[in-house]
């Protein structure tokens, strides 16, 4: 798969709420966990869907409460540059805005 199936795929599952738009929310306790790093070997990545392999490139798991998306190094990147595509109500970028105060 190349890495503009892969773009479309995140697109598809952003569109669809296969997968989230969004990081997990901050955890709240330090015992809880919102992301693995190495995790998710054996599953199934959300961008690309092919089974996450024991590899020297990290997988990532983003843990939400009521699921858990897998994706390998390379998808996790290109999911954070397809999800930031789309600007979250309120963010708007006001230039000078923090000189004001
Ligand atoms: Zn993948």
């Amino acid at each position: 798969m190349t890495e503009e199936q892969i773009r479309e795929q995140i697109r598809e599952g952003l569109r669809t709420g296969v997968i989230p738009s969004t990081m997990p929310p901050a955890p709240a306790s330090r015992a809880q966990k919102t992301i693995a790093v190495n995790a998710g070997v054996g599953r199934p990545c959300a961008a690309c869907h092919d089974v996450v392999a024991p590899s020297p490139s990290p997988s990532i798991v983003l843990i939400y409460e009521d699921r858990q998306i897998v994706f390998h190094g390379r998808c996790h990147v290109l999911w954070v540059h397809e999800r930031g595509g789309r600007r979250p109500a309120g963010a708007t970028h006001r230039p000078g805005a923090a000189a004001i105060g």
